[in-house]
């Protein structure tokens, strides 16, 4: 077993598991500090995942691709995510007024989560694939996303009638679909190395996806000047710490 891998299993526990403990946290100490914690982790997320895509993965893609080819699995990929949230409204959404997020069924939610878990699975493990230094700004970047993500999930599974302790239990169990396909990943890949530069351009979108048509948006409707500006300088701020990372190593 690699250091490597080590680190991989890791990232994989912190990214999947330990960030649905972590929100838990926040639900079970109710703190409106906390609350904002986790917002301001929000507008830092936005920053690492662009970040991430544009200063790492797409990078790394392309120095063992070319340019045209990551840019067309890029591209690609865009459309195939917005297509998978796509579907998954489709599924859920029966009426008419359906509104995101507030109607969504509960084992959709579940369902469409393990699946975004074990895509950040196969994010954390083509990164790690490349380079540890970029497997350590991927992890970074799930984590700040996901802890505002199972916050959000936390919510609408108690709404809709679920106890808090089992509302953990499933977070923690369609969370751990990254550590399995993470892992799953790994093997396949080792034995697939031309793909990785694939997967990882993929996974580019991936985070480009969330940071831009998820996370963006649910910053615009926060309108104050005060609040804006806050966005803006955490979103550089995320930025400058993978920018940091990079050229540190
Ligand atoms: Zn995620």
């Amino acid at each position: 077993m690699t250091i490597n891998f080590v680190m991989m299993i890791m990232a994989l526990l912190a990214g999947s598991v330990g960030s649905v403990l972590l929100a838990s946290l926040v639900l079970l100490f109710k703190g409106s500090w906390l609350q904002k914690l986790s917002e301001y982790l929000m507008y830092l997320a936005g920053g690492t995942l662009l970040g991430a895509a544009f200063l790492g993965m797409i990078p790394n893609a392309v120095a063992q691709l070319n340019v045209t080819n990551t840019l067309e699995i890029v591209l690609i990929g865009i459309l195939f995510f917005f297509l998978l949230e796509k579907i998954i409204l489709w599924r859920t959404c029966a009426n008419k007024n359906c509104e995101r997020r507030n109607q969504t069924a509960v084992p959709m939610i579940l369902i469409g989560d393990a699946f975004h878990n074990a895509i950040d699975g196969i994010v954390i493990a083509s990164a790690f694939l490349s380079s540890p230094e970029l497997g350590l700004f991927v992890t970074l970047s799930v984590i700040m996303h996901e802890i505002p993500q199972e916050l959000a999930d936390f919510g609408i599974l108690i709404h809709g009638g679920m106890s808090k302790r089992k509302a953990l239990w499933y977070n923690v169990l369609s969370g751990s679909s990254a550590i399995l396909v993470g892992i799953l990943a790994w093997f396949f890949l080792q034995q697939m190395t031309h793909l990785v530069p694939y997967v990882l351009a993929f996974s580019a979108s991936s985070f480009l996806y969330i940071a831009m048509a998820e996370l963006i948006p649910e910053m615009h409707k926060k309108t104050k000047v005060l609040e804006s500006l806050v966005q803006l300088l955490l979103i550089v701020a995320g930025i400058l710490i993978i920018f940091f990372i990079k050229h540190t190593h």
